[in-house]
C-alpha cells in the first residue's frame, strides 16, 4: 500500500531503526511511547486490520507474537512482565491499518485497559 506509514517504515522509504528484522518481520520503537518500554512488531506485509488476516497468515500471525516474546526478552526492565496488545478498527484503538503488535512495559500495566 503505497500511502501505509508502516509500509514506508519496512521498505526503508521512511528510515527507521530497527530493533529487530528478518523477511518477514520489522520491530521499531513506538514514535509516542506509552511506557519506558514501547516497540512496534509488524508484518512486511500490509494486512489492514486483524479481521483482514487469512488463515494462511497463521504462521505469520503467531511469528508476530514470537518475535514480541524474543525481543521481550532482551530487555532487563521487562523481567518482571510486560504486554502484548493488538487493537482492531476504531473501537479497539486502532489507527494505523497496517496490523501491528505493541510491546509495552518497564511499569505496572493497568488492568482494566483504557
Ligand atoms: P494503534 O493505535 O494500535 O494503531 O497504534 C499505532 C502506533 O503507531 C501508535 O502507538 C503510534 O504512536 C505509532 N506510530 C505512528 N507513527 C509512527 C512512526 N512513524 N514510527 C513509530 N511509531 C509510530
Ligand atoms: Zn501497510
Amino acid at each position: 500500500m503505497s500511502d501505509c506509514i508502516f509500509c514506508k517504515i519496512a521498505t526503508g522509504e521512511i528510515k527507521t531503526e530497527f530493533i529487530y528484522e528478518d523477511k518477514d518481520i520489522v520491530a521499531f520503537k513506538d514514535i509516542n511511547p506509552q511506557a519506558p518500554v514501547h516497540i512496534i512488531i509488524i508484518p512486511r506485509k500490509h494486512i489492514p486490520t486483524l479481521n483482514d488476516l487469512q488463515p494462511q497468515e497463521n504462521e505469520l500471525a503467531g511469528k508476530m507474537i514470537t518475535i514480541g516474546i524474543k525481543i521481550a526478552k532482551k530487555y532487563k526492565e521487562l523481567e518482571n512482565g510486560y504486554r502484548l496488545v493488538l487493537n482492531c478498527k476504531k473501537n479497539g484503538g486502532q489507527e494505523i491499518f497496517h496490523i501491528h503488535l505493541h510491546l509495552l512495559g518497564g511499569r505496572r500495566m493497568q488492568w482494566p485497559p483504557g
